[in-house]
């Protein structure tokens, strides 16, 4: 006689909410009803260690019925006793396998599963779902049925073997809700879904599958027949010794895992034990994923709990400067449960994000310090990643970061870190110098560049956007400071140099200030120059923003019309200097034609845009006319 029981409230409540939200995916309803299977079989097993029960072979079979449209799975686990039915089938959210474990003296059984509700994913894809089962504690067999609703039947049934054997009775699709139940009747996609989720369970999953024959003469028709197969691989790779492992083992693993043609750069292996336990096995990819820097892009390594996959892209394992790495983190201590979706929270995995965090960082500085032509080669394909690292926010990681960083100078052709050019700075040098520029030869031609070629001070060169807004930030590296070339007051000239400029400036104020009239609100000041020696003139800009960012700012989508102050620097050594002091005397008018010729140059000189081309242009043209006449 069946009995009909109804499930208690909080599990209706539950069963609802998971149905309808909690899993995104319907599919792993497979992958939860085969770890229940395979957690089955580890109880069996463990308790055939004592007694004297013990199937031949423990299995977990897979079939499915295109016409009843059932996909049924079978154990040959522990079983359920009719008790257990009511108590872990009914009560949603009650842990069997905790009960489980209590009960034993040893404390070294691995089960997983510490709140259950994974059983009822299985009312996800099923209008009805049968559970028979006997429990090696019972000589009776059970069948329990529900339809997911508010209650279930259980009645006596008979049951040979031991273990549990689950259908499920597809629902009905739904046209209007584009839900397809249909794709799991298929031996296609359950051996995929069993390849996905649960390749390494370490019980054979079986399933009979259609084989063709076809014979080597053609007029005879192909044969088919069904031949049972095993659908996982039972190992994973990672949990196996490393020093088994072989490079291509390694190699295929990466590529079939990741979907990627080459070899991976560096493999980085490793297993933790202690108070965290976990597994993971990191790649760094040959070539940059081609949407790496696209907003499209999904950082995150894979997560596993012993062996059963959890998650693809688990986001927080992986800080944003390190988004190229790809992998997978597999942790015994990961409960298997509901939160698998919800894990953003769980503390555990913080700590593992730490670790896994260091261990990237350590492995990079190895290969920086043993292997600089590997290091270099990283560099060229993720270093803009490190920048930006240092310069998200506002720095918290620059102290992990900034060993990592390179730049190449205007004197190494290799890229140096900061460390290295530390090392070979000037002694009287008190500074570390920047200059952006798209060559080498192009900043070392730049008028700004006259008294640090003097002095012989190394410079180093940004070539990527982001480099000046990441100094902004880094400011110091040791106790030095970062600082442009063409920004704010460089500190190259001795003290008495500077009084003799000091006071040359005030002398010579007038002409100073007549030509910041002239250029008005172009420029925030006109000085005389503490860095120029050949050249002229040139322009640089305040504290805070550089044109150099500027220039970046400009070209962002949502460009805002943030401007550097401009400065433009005189050289008082310079004939021009004296030419400027003569026309301001004769003629004052013209000193404004002068001022606007020379503060365009500037900008030139600079790979500024200029502001009035035309105005440019003409005031050329009028001098060239006006030197022409003279001549004549
Ligand atoms: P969990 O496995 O996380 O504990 P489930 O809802 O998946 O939660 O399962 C509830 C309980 O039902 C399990 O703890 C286990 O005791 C029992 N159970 C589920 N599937 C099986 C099975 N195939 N064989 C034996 N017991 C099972």
């Amino acid at each position: 006689m069946a009995k009909t029981k109804q499930f208690k409230t909080e599990s209706k409540k539950l069963l609802d909410l998971m149905i309808n939200s909690i899993y995104t995916h319907k599919e792993i309803f497979l992958r939860e009803l085969i770890s229940n299977a395979s957690d089955a079989i580890d109880k069996r097993h463990y308790i055939a260690l004592t007694d004297a029960d013990k199937a031949d072979e423990y299995e977990i079979l897979l079939s499915f019925d295109k016409e009843q449209r059932t996909i049924t799975i079978t154990d040959n686990g522990v079983g359920l006793t009719e008790e257990e039915l009511i108590n872990n089938l009914g009560t949603i959210a009650r842990s069997g396998s905790k009960e489980f474990q209590d009960g034993l003296e040893s404390a070294d059984i691995e089960i997983i599963g510490q709140f259950g509700v994974g059983f009822y994913s299985a009312f996800m894809v099923s209008k009805k779902v049968t559970v028979i089962t006997k429990s090696i504690h019972s000589d009776k067999a059970f069948q329990w049925t529900s339809t997911g609703s508010s209650s279930y039947t259980i009645s006596e049934v008979d049951k040979d073997d031991y273990g549990t054997t689950i259908i499920l009775e597809l629902r009905d699709n739904n046209d209007e809700n584009e839900e397809n139940y249909d794709e799991f009747l298929s031996e296609y996609k359950l051996k995929q879904l069993v390849k996905k989720y649960s390749d390494y369970i370490r019980y054979p999953i079986k399933m009979d599958v259609t084989k063709t024959d076809y014979p080597d003469d053609d007029k005879k028709d192909p044969i088919t027949y069904q031949e049972t197969e095993t659908l996982n691989s039972m190992i994973p790779l990672w949990r196996r010794n490393k020093n088994d492992i072989t490079d291509e083992e390694y190699t295929e693993f990466y590529k079939h895992q990741f979907n990627d043609y080459d070899e991976p750069m560096k493999v980085i292996h490793t297993k933790v034990e202690g108070i965290t336990e976990y597994t993971s096995l990191l790649f760094i990819p040959k070539r940059a994923p081609f949407d790496l820097y696209s907003e499209k892009y999904e950082k995150g390594l894979q997560l596993y709990s012993k062996g059963v996959f959890i998650m693809d892209k688990n986001k927080q394992l992986l800080p944003d400067y390190f988004r190229f790495v790809k992998g997978l983190v597999d942790s015994s201590d990961l409960s298997l449960n509901i939160s698998r979706e919800m894990l953003q929270h769980d503390r555990l995995l913080k700590k593992i994000a730490q670790n896994v965090e260091t261990k990237i960082k350590g492995e990079l500085e190895k290969m920086l310090k043993n292997d600089r032509d590997e290091y270099n080669e990283f560099y060229k394909i993720y270093g803009i990643n490190l920048k930006y690292g240092i310069y998200d926010g506002f720095g918290i990681n620059k102290d992990k970061l900034q060993d990592l960083i390179m730049f190449k100078t205007t004197k190494s052709e290799e890229f140096k870190t900061l460390r290295e050019y530390v090392n070979d700075m000037k002694d009287e040098q008190t500074h570390i110098y920047y200059a952006s520029g798209k060559s080498k030869e192009s900043i070392l031609a730049l008028p700004q560049m006259d008294l640090i070629k003097d002095k012989d001070y190394e410079v180093l060169l940004f070539t990527d956007d982001i480099d000046e807004f990441m100094v902004n930030i880094l400011m110091k590296y040791d106790e030095y400071e970062f600082k442009s070339i063409n920004q704010g007051d460089l500190d190259l000239i001795d003290k008495k140099d500077e009084k003799k400029i000091k006071k040359l400036a005030k002398e010579k104020k007038e002409l100073l200030d007549a030509i910041k009239d002239a250029l008005s609100d172009r420029v925030k000041d006109v000085t005389l120059s503490k860095r120029l020696k050949d050249s002229p003139v040139c322009l640089v800009s305040g504290e805070g923003l550089s044109m150099e960012m500027e220039k970046v700012l400009k070209q962002m989508p949502n460009a805002n019309d943030a401007k550097a102050d401009r400065i433009l620097e005189l050289n008082p050594n310079h004939e021009l200097f004296q030419t400027l002091e003569r026309i301001h005397g004769d003629k004052p008018d013209a000193i404004k034609r002068y001022a606007t010729i020379l503060y365009n140059q500037a900008l030139l000189i600079e790979g500024m845009p200029l502001e009035d081309p035309v105005e440019f242009s003409n005031l050329m043209v009028e001098l060239m006319v006006e030197q022409h006449k003279k001549a004549e």
